[in-house]
């Protein structure tokens, strides 16, 4: 993309500010594929964007091909559905993009990975043939949503098959997971510590990981100049998408009206929520 053609995005724009702030008209046609994200783009917490429903139907029947792309770590993409529904967003299984399915497909293919799992029991009983026994050494550490309750043991357990040989897999690595009270620590933090603590630097499976992006367009047997990633947080969504040259907008739902770390990416557009992306994309 010419650099010109690229708008600085200061943010003093606040939710409030109607519509659609900025577009780099261009970068908005000839969109083939949309890659949304879930939290904070679709629903925050347990509430779901007004119009949000309504903007997916509408992409689907203009012949967009929708993928969703979720760092979410805590639960299995057959769960994951199940709550898509629920919140208005009926959704085939294929059609999710998600760490732990990522995760399971890295193992699959890996010989004989034995995995030490720093993971809720549903995304355990997912890898259930891939965890390593006890007394078993593990070929990998995955460190995934750790909310369900891990405890020092867990990570003392992680860092020491670390220490040993494994190799470190993160999920994702966001720093702050908001939910209806509020921000709290993501998956990032504990990934981080035991990068610290070993040295080691972990393999992230989702946002930004570029594959992450283009796994579910190479499945189609498109190139991300088609694509477009609709995301809440600047370095997954907006930096990760750009860096595989798809065109990407922000939405000022969840972490999109914040100030963020790492925030160098700049959004294609930036709108207010998913529920103006028809409005911008008749243009
Ligand atoms: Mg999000």
């Amino acid at each position: 993309m010419a650099a010109a053609h690229r708008l600085a995005l200061p943010w003093g724009f606040r939710a409030g500010v109607a519509g659609v702030v900025k577009v780099v008209v261009g970068r908005l046609t000839g969109i083939e594929t949309v890659l949304l994200d879930l939290d904070g783009t679709l629903y925050v917490g347990s509430q779901v964007v007004a119009g949000a429903p309504e903007a997916v139907r509408w992409l689907r029947d203009q012949g967009l091909t929708v993928r969703f792309c979720t760092n979410t770590d805590s639960i299995a993409p057959a769960a994951l559905a199940d709550r898509l529904a629920r919140r208005g967003f009926p959704a085939a299984e294929e059609e999710l993009v998600t760490p732990v399915a990522v995760a399971e497909r890295l193992f699959a293919s890996a010989s004989q990975a034995r995995v030490l799992a720093v993971a809720a029991d549903e995304v355990r009983q997912l890898l259930d043939r891939f965890l390593a026994g006890p007394g078993t050494p593990a070929t990998h550490v995955l460190v995934a949503d750790p909310s369900y309750g891990a405890t020092y043991d867990d990570l003392d357990a992680a860092f020491r098959a670390l220490r040993a040989g494994a190799e470190l897999v993160a999920t994702q690595v966001n720093r702050i997971a908001a939910r209806d009270d509020g921000e709290h620590l993501d998956t990032g933090g504990w990934v981080r510590l035991l990068e610290y603590a070993t040295g080691s630097s972990a393999r992230v499976l989702g946002k930004p990981s570029p594959e992450f992006f283009t796994a579910p367009l190479d499945a189609l047997g498109r190139g991300a100049q088609s694509a477009l990633v609709v995301g809440d947080d600047l370095a997954a969504d907006i930096g990760g998408g750009h860096a595989v040259g798809a065109a990407t907008v922000l939405v000022r739902s969840g972490k999109g009206d914040r100030p963020q770390l790492d925030a160098q990416a700049e959004p294609d557009a930036v709108i207010d929520s998913v529920a103006d992306l028809p409005g911008l994309l008749r243009g």
